[in-house]
């Protein structure tokens, strides 16, 4: 790993854009899918998450994309 990586503070509009997703999960239930590789928690996605995710699992570092509607156990409402 890098020890270069610099942090540096979001401006002030894409604050708003953290603080607005922040609220906009706090009622939608975060559903977690597991790493197909080692069944590590690796990504949560929120009810309104739809098409295609990539995530990299922080256990094993395998790089998976999920299709989060075909993943959905809940129907879908059109
Ligand atoms: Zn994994």
């Amino acid at each position: 790993m890098s020890k270069n990586i610099r942090i540096t503070e979001p401006s002030p509009e894409m604050m708003g854009k953290i603080i607005q997703a922040r609220k906009a999960i706090a009622e939608q239930k975060p559903r977690y899918i597991k790493c197909p590789y080692c069944q590590h928690n690796s990504i949560v996605v929120y009810e309104d998450t739809r098409g295609h995710v990539e995530t990299k699992c922080k256990k094993c570092g395998k790089i998976t994309v999920f299709d989060v509607l075909n993943m959905r156990r809940i129907r879908v409402k059109f």
